[in-house]
């Protein structure tokens, strides 16, 4: 009889995993993910060097894809060169998506930077659009300026609201907007409020696992660095208080991944 484990994977829907937190161990560290049932990994760039490396990355590696974009934090009005840097890298088998972008008004107060973030933001949307690739987006402490974007700007964009930390009305919102939303490490934290009531509910056709590696480990490892391998304690834990088997949000959490890249 076969092992209901192996007929299906994880993917790990988004990660950090090129930057110097890997330098020491980023062969073992996709190693032992594929070790634990995560056979593909997409990893994001959060500035021009980042998305550089993050596409060498996926030339190199055989289970990584990747996302190329400016984050929020790293906000710039992108330059005609960036742009079509972009671009060019778009075309790329491994590419499949822009991000990580969206905005971020935890770590930045100024108001002219946030306007910054909105525009390149929203350059970006354009950009993904025209290059007919999903976006990944960051919202933290954003969300009615985010959702005033993808209403507006965002319209014929699809994609992901990684790490969604927002109220169930506001999933609702998203979702209606057809949009997908990420789920990582937090969930699981003894401190986590609302969220594993929210992810609870969430329908299974747009639910997208995540690490954020090497940031938000998932319990047990909260406070450590996070590694794709720890999408499946997340995996774990959703299953559970979704009352599920893991193999059935294993199998429908791939598929959503599948159908949003259109790749694996
Ligand atoms: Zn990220």
């Amino acid at each position: 009889m076969p092992d209901e484990r192996s007929s299906c994977f994880l993917v790990d829907t988004h990660a950090h995993i090129d930057g110097p937190e890997f330098d020491a161990d980023r062969r073992e560290a996709i190693a032992r993910a594929a070790a634990s049932g995560v056979r593909y990994i997409v990893n994001f760039g959060d500035d021009m060097a980042s998305s550089a490396r993050s596409v060498a990355l996926s030339e190199a590696e055989d289970a990584v894809f990747c996302g190329v974009g400016i984050h929020p934090n790293n906000a710039v009005s992108l330059t005609e060169e960036e742009e079509e840097r972009l671009a060019q890298w778009s075309k790329h088998p491994k590419v499949i998506a822009i991000g990580e972008i969206g905005l971020d008004y935890y770590w930045e107060k100024d108001q002219e930077q946030r306007a910054l973030q909105r525009h390149c933001f929203i350059r970006q949307l354009d950009l993904a659009r025209q290059l007919h690739l999903p976006v990944c987006i960051h919202d933290r402490e954003a969300h009615g300026d985010l959702l005033a974007i993808l209403k507006k700007e965002g319209r014929e964009n699809t994609g992901v609201i990684h790490c969604f930390s927002g109220s169930f009305e506001m999933a609702r919102e998203l979702l209606r907007l057809g949009w997908y939303l990420g789920v990582d490490g937090p969930v699981t934290y003894k401190n986590a409020a609302k969220l594993p009531d929210i992810v609870r509910r969430l329908p299974a056709d747009r639910i997208l696992l995540e690490t954020d590696s090497p940031y938000l480990s998932p319990r047990p490892y909260r406070g450590k660095r996070n590694e794709p391998a720890f999408v499946r304690n997340t995996a774990e834990f959703v299953a559970s208080i979704r009352s599920v088997s893991f193999a059935t949000l294993a199998k429908q959490t791939t598929t959503n991944a599948r159908l949003l890249y259109g790749l694996f």
